[in-house]
C-alpha cells in the first residue's frame, strides 16, 4: 500500500479522542503483523482502548520510537466543504480529512515504510509506538513509554513525536494543566454580603491571585526566550455562577489552563495555590462555616519538554528530515511524557500545526512525501555500522 492508501484508511476510522479506538488498532495490528512483525497491545483498565507498540530489527539498544497517536479532535460545528472521514484529493497538491496531518499523515508514513525496514539490515531497532486519547489529555503516553521501557529486554534511546512540525525539530513543548475551581459559599439577599459568603465574590479573589501569579512570574523575569510567550501563562476560559443581581451566590466555578515553560514547574504553582485557597477558607468560615473551596484537575498534567540544542536527538533528527532550524511549540503533546522515561526525545512529523483541528484540515502531498524521505533516512541511519 501507499503513503497515501494508507492514509486514507486511517482517515476512515472516526475515532474520536475519549472513544474506543479498537478499530483503527486492530487494523494497524493486522497491517503490522501481515508484514511479520510481532505487536503488543496496551489496553486500558476497562478493555475498550489500546495503545500498540512493536519492534523491528534486533534487539539491542539505542533504537528509535516513532511516536503516533490513533485519536482526531471532533469535525462538530465545524463547516467542512468535503466529508472529514474520507480523505479527498481536490486535485490541489493536498489530501484533505480529519487527522489527516495531526497526525495520522505521520502514522502512515510509519506504515508505509514497514516493508522495507523489515527488508533492511538495521543495525538498531526502530519501534513504533502508537497511542489513544491523545487530544484529551495525552492520557495514554505515559503508560506506553513505560511499558515499552520494561517490556523489551533492551532498551530504546530515542524518540521522534511525529506531531505535525512541517518537519521541522522542535524540542521544547510547555507543560500543561486544566483545572476547574469550585466555590461553594452561603446564598442571601444581595444586601446582607458582608453576613454571607458571595462565592462569585470569593471566586473573584482567587482569578486575580491566578493572574497576579502569572505577572509576578513575568515580573521575576522567569522566561524562556524559546518559547512564543516567553513565559508561563495562566488563563481562566470559562465562568459559571450566580442567579440574578440581587441574589447572592452561593456556588461559583471556573475553569484556567496553566502553560508552563520548562522552569517553572506545574506542580509548585499548584500548591501555592491551594494554599491560598485554604487561607481564604480559613477567613470565610469565620462567616460560614460550610465554606468551600474545591480544585478538580481536568486530567493528569502533561509535563513540558525541554530537550537541549546539543543532544543527539537534535542531531539525528537534523540529518532525517534535512531541517536544521529548532524550534518550540505551545501545544501539549506526548513528547515531555516520553522524556520522562528517559528517552531522547523530540518532535519532527510531516504537515502544519496550523491546519490541525479546524475545518478542512489537510496535508500537503509535498509534506507527506518529506515523510516517507525521513523514514528512508532513518532507515539508513540505523543500518550504518557507526550509529549509535
Ligand atoms: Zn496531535
Amino acid at each position: 500500500m501507499t503513503v497515501e492508501n494508507i492514509l486514507e484508511k486511517l482517515v476512515a476510522f472516526p475515532v474520536l479522542g475519549g472513544e474506543s479506538n479498537l478499530s483503527i488498532i486492530h487494523w494497524i495490528k493486522e497491517y503490522i503483523e501481515s508484514h511479520g512483525v510481532t505487536t503488543k497491545l496496551v489496553p486500558n483498565e476497562e478493555g475498550t482502548k489500546a495503545s500498540l507498540h512493536c519492534r523491528i530489527g534486533p534487539a539491542v539498544d539505542g533504537g528509535v520510537i516513532l511516536s503516533g497517536h490513533t485519536d482526531v479532535v471532533p469535525v462538530e460545528g465545524q463547516e467542512w466543504t468535503t466529508d472529514p472521514f474520507v480523505l479527498t484529493d481536490k486535485g490541489d497538491g493536498k489530501l484533505y480529512g480529519r487527522g489527516s496531518c495531526d497526525m495520522k499523515g505521520f502514522v502512515a508514513c510509519c506504515l508505509a515504510m514497514l516493508p522495507q525496514m523489515v527488508e533492511a539490515q538495521l543495525k538498531k531497532p526502530i519501534y513504533f509506538a502508537f497511542s489513544y486519547d491523545e487530544e484529551i489529555g495525552c492520557l495514554a503516553a505515559p503508560e506506553l513509554a513505560r511499558e515499552i521501557n520494561t517490556y523489551y529486554t533492551e532498551t530504546p534511546k530515542y524518540a521522534i513525536i511525529g506531531e505535525p512540525s512541517l518537519m521541522e525539530p522542535i524540542v521544547g513543548q510547555k507543560g500543561i494543566y486544566i483545572i476547574e475551581t469550585f466555590v461553594n459559599g452561603s446564598a442571601g439577599h444581595s444586601s446582607r454580603i458582608k453576613q454571607e459568603v458571595s462565592a462569585i465574590h470569593e471566586a473573584m479573589h482567587l482569578m486575580l491571585w491566578l493572574e497576579k501569579k502569572m505577572d509576578q512570574l513575568i515580573a521575576d523575569k522567569q522566561l524562556d526566550d524559546r518559547f512564543h510567550p516567553p513565559h508561563s501563562s495562566i488563563h481562566i476560559g470559562l465562568v459559571k455562577g450566580g442567579i440574578a443581581p440581587n441574589i447572592i451566590a452561593d456556588k461559583a466555578s471556573f475553569h484556567w489552563d496553566l502553560r508552563t515553560i520548562p522552569k517553572d514547574d506545574i506542580g509548585s504553582i499548584v500548591a501555592e495555590f491551594e494554599a491560598f485557597c485554604s487561607e481564604r477558607e480559613a477567613l470565610n468560615r469565620k462567616i460560614f462555616p460550610g465554606f468551600e473551596i474545591k480544585n478538580v484537575e481536568h486530567h493528569p498534567s502533561v509535563p513540558p519538554l525541554d530537550t537541549k540544542a546539543d543532544d543527539d536527538i537534535v542531531d539525528l533528527i537534523k540529518k532525517i528530515s534535512g531541517n536544521s532550524k529548532l524550534d518550540t511549540v505551545s501545544y501539549a503533546a506526548e513528547a515531555g511524557q516520553f522524556a520522562n522515561e528517559g528517552f531522547h526525545a523530540a518532535i519532527c512529523g510531516p504537515g502544519s500545526i496550523i491546519q490541525a483541528h479546524r475545518a478542512n484540515e489537510f496535508i500537503a502531498k509535498e509534506q507527506l512525501e518529506k515523510g516517507v524521505v525521513m523514514m528512508h533516512k532513518l532507515i539508513e541511519e540505523l543500518s550504518s555500522e557507526n550509529f549509535s
